[in-house]
């Protein structure tokens, strides 16, 4: 059996599982986050009555994320209603905005967008929090009201997105029907040049097979390209899955994945025990195909799919109105430090935009020094607006309000973020190339898309 297939018999108490099969999965874990969960609440409400409670506290977490640092009183009253639900069920796991688990979210639009507007148990972005605060186990089945929850496959175990209906269906039960998708495996040899980063690869292989080549089927990473990737670098892959059509990405365990999972488990006080799947002998695939890293370049997908792959080399006509990096797969701090190591000492000439995904990295970044210098004032120096409010921003345009949104009509953005349909970060007349921290730091100080080769020794 594939990993996927392992991961769903296992937890479906089956000996054996295979494509086509449909399967009742027990879930380990469940998100939600400010946009879907009032509906979500709303489905399991209606379902299993005014007065019901989630099939088990521990293995529901709940991340406000989206919407959250707006003056948009419709997004803010869904962080109270998450805020309502968790007090109501006695819920462990909130990372909520404010402190006080009975008081009202209202973003202060006065006090601006670049300065630190949240409490102590606030986090950021949902996916990227929850490894982070121990939520992601190998072995395991997670399951998120967010179609990119298949981030969460880089740490060995099935993880995707699903909708309110189904979500509101796990609240109560703690199962969910799924059929068992077809594996296609990207084996990965050799190593990535300087200037080439796990986006590249995620960018390349949606340019292979098209932004519709996965649907509905699984994608396993292995070789001895991943071996060698960090955590932060299959986060970025296992996350765009779902760009492909995916319905999840999948990681082979190795001690990468069980040292990372082991401490912030026991950082977190989170439930410490896990069991990984093995990669067997004998698997079938839908589609193999090996690829070689040293031979790939810095890639951009261009307007308006991430399919539409192009090297950055040949795109430096395209000339650029702002540069974006964040969100779950972008603004991690490794993707931070890439993007600073270019900008380090120089000035981006366009609007540039810098949004953490989680606190955590808001921290690491100030707390990093390079000679006298923070990261982050590296960051600020080079003329990057970098805001504390780490969350899901312009990534998906959001509010009018929005920190980095696109506003007016024919924007180009050069962007570390995952999509780029039309209207994805604002206008529907905006366009974004997406591309790697280093990519969009070197088209950040030229002004147009740069290979970021240019400004590496
Ligand atoms: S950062 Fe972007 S891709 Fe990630 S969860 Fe938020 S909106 Fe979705």
């Amino acid at each position: 059996m594939t990993l996927t297939e392992k991961l769903l018999a296992r937890a479906s108490g089956k000996a054996h599982t295979a494509p086509g099969d449909n399967v009742w999965v027990n879930v380990d874990i469940l998100m939600t986050h400010d946009v879907c969960g009032p509906g979500t609440i709303g489905v399991f409400k209606r379902e299993f009555g005014a007065d019901a409670k989630v099939w088990a506290r521990e293995k529901v977490v709940i991340i406000p994320d989206h919407y959250i640092f707006t003056a948009d009183s419709m997004s803010n009253r869904n962080v109270d209603i998450l805020r309502d639900f968790v007090r109501e069920q006695g819920l462990p796991y909130f990372y909520d905005v404010i402190d006080d688990p009975s008081g009202h979210w209202k973003f202060d639009a006065s006090k601006g967008q670049l300065k630190q507007q949240y409490g102590k148990n606030f986090a950021g972005v949902c996916h990227t929090t929850l490894p982070w605060k121990g939520h992601t186990r190998p072995g395991e089945v997670l399951v998120g009201t967010d179609s990119h929850t298949c981030m969460a496959g880089a740490f060995n175990q099935f993880a995707t997105g699903i909708g309110n209906t189904d979500a509101g269906f796990v609240l109560g039960t703690g199962k969910i029907l799924l059929k068992v998708p077809e594996t296609m495996r990207f084996y990965c040899e050799g190593e990535l040049a300087p200037g080439v980063m796990a986006k590249d690869v995620i960018l390349h292989v949606i340019g292979d097979i098209g932004f519709d080549g996965a649907t509905y089927r699984a994608m396993q990473w292995e070789g001895p390209g991943v071996n060698a990737m960090n955590m932060d670098d299959r986060m970025t892959i296992a996350n765009m899955a779902i760009e492909a059509g995916g319905k999840n990405g999948i990681f082979p365990y190795d001690e990468k994945t069980g040292e990372y999972v082991r401490e912030r488990v026991a950082e977190n006080g989170t439930k410490s025990s896990f069991e990984p799947v093995g990669v067997d002998r004998e698997q079938s695939f839908v589609f193999d195909k090996t690829y070689d890293l040293s031979k790939l370049e810095p890639t951009v997908a261009c307007h308006p799919d991430p399919g539409q792959r192009k090297s950055a080399k040949e795109m430096s006509s395209v000339q650029l109105d702002r540069a974006y990096i964040g969100s779950c797969t972008g603004g991690k701090t490794s993707d931070f430090l890439a993007f600073a190591r270019i900008v380090r000492g120089k000035s981006v000439k366009i609007h540039t935009f810098g949004v953490p995904a989680t606190t955590k990295v808001v921290r690491e970044l100030k707390d990093t020094m390079w000679g006298n210098e923070s990261v982050w004032s590296i960051l600020e120096n080079a003329g990057v607006q970098m805001t504390e409010n780490a969350s899901c921003a312009a990534c998906l345009g959001g509010p009018q309000d929005t920190f980095g949104r696109m506003n007016e009509k024919a924007l180009k953005c050069i962007s570390a973020t995952n999509r780029n349909f039309p209207g994805r970060m604002g206008h529907k007349e905006s366009q974004v190339f997406l591309a790697s921290p280093y990519t969009v730091a070197a088209s950040a100080l030229t002004g147009h898309i740069t290979d970021p080769r240019e400004f590496l020794s």
